[in-house]
């Protein structure tokens, strides 16, 4: 299929992701799951948009591009994983398993976030897309949580700084769960200012006060509606983003805050995913000469993360 034929449109997305990142299984049950990513990818090729993307192939992150936001320790324990005769899966915290594919996977995840911010930083696309897994708003510094291993987000906006010399970029997470490793990662970094909006009280029962003023979170009660999200949106993440003038954006883009996926109880639908977007390209434009890369997290209804997950990417390309 022929992925490169932009035709006529004035923004070129990138779109970015690699067969590993399929391969890594957490067990039958497990919502997060390898058909997510395709239940997206079904959904961008149905609506005609796929062949309009710029499709690449996920490179695998490299340690010294990890080492920016992970303990060399625990990178050598997910790098180096080999299941011992018997084992299927091994345990990282309670709902995190490892098992043969997932160092594999984990390093082409944070790897299509690394070329997405090589694409855009150097402007040979306007944006990117990453449809990718395990996801990584939860992964901690020195551990795995919450079906994350390597905060792929993270390591994108880190080698945004470090590679590329700016000195702020903002990542705003709409996941419905806390972006907490990323919390973690750059708590004490103020070149990163991270825009939250997640159910609260909820996992992963981040404390609400932040000293730190580059720490900007959205809470949303249980049962929020789109009109609620557009409110706190509109009243804390974009004054905060004027004032922060980010010179990049990266989006930790979580669907689970959707009306039919049951791991959260945030009623958003694709018109909510699609307002958010608009947004946020409106900041791009504004600060950043519109550079923006956006992540999959969350996300577990396989209809609508497809639905939601196709409608953001038709934004990012600047199809109404
Ligand atoms: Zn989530």
């Amino acid at each position: 299929m022929a992925h490169n034929d932009q035709g006529d449109f004035a923004v070129t997305t990138a779109y970015i992701t690699h067969p590993a990142c399929a391969l890594h299984d957490m067990g039958d049950f497990h919502p997060e799951c390898p058909e997510r990513l395709s239940h997206i990818e079904d959904r961008l090729m149905a609506a005609g948009l796929l062949d309009f993307l710029q499709y690449h192939e996920a490179p695998r992150a490299k340690r010294t591009q990890l080492g920016r936001v992970h303990d060399g320790n625990y990178i050598k324990t997910v790098m180096n994983f080999k299941p011992k005769d018997g084992e299927e899966h091994r345990y990282l915290d309670p709902d995190t398993l490892m098992m043969e594919h997932t160092p594999e996977a984990a390093l082409r995840a944070a790897g299509a976030v690394v070329l997405a911010t090589e694409l855009v930083a150097d402007k040979k696309v306007n944006n990117a897309f990453c449809n990718v897994r395990p996801p990584g708003h939860h992964a901690l510094k020195e551990q795995a949580m919450g079906f994350c291993f390597f905060n792929n987000v993270a390591v994108g906006a880190a080698h945004a700084l470090g590679e590329f010399g700016l000195n702020r970029v903002a990542v705003c997470d709409f996941d419905v769960h806390h972006g907490n490793g990323t919390e973690d990662i750059f708590t004490q970094d103020y070149r990163v200012m991270l825009c939250s909006s997640f159910q609260h009280p909820f996992y992963p029962h981040t404390p609400l006060e932040s000293d730190n003023p580059h720490i900007i979170n959205a809470p949303l009660d249980a049962g929020a509606d789109g009109a609620a999200f557009r409110q706190a949106i509109t009243d804390i993440w974009l004054p905060a983003l004027r004032r922060f003038a980010p010179q990049m954006i990266f989006i930790s883009a979580g669907f689970d805050a959707h009306i039919e996926d049951d791991m959260g109880h945030v009623q958003l639908r694709e018109a909510d995913y699609v307002w958010v977007t608009e947004q946020l390209l409106k900041v791009a434009d504004e600060f950043s000469q519109g550079r923006v890369v956006s992540v999959l997290e969350g996300g577990y209804a396989l209809s609508a993360l497809g639905r939601s997950a196709t409608e953001h990417v038709r934004t990012l390309m600047g199809i109404h």
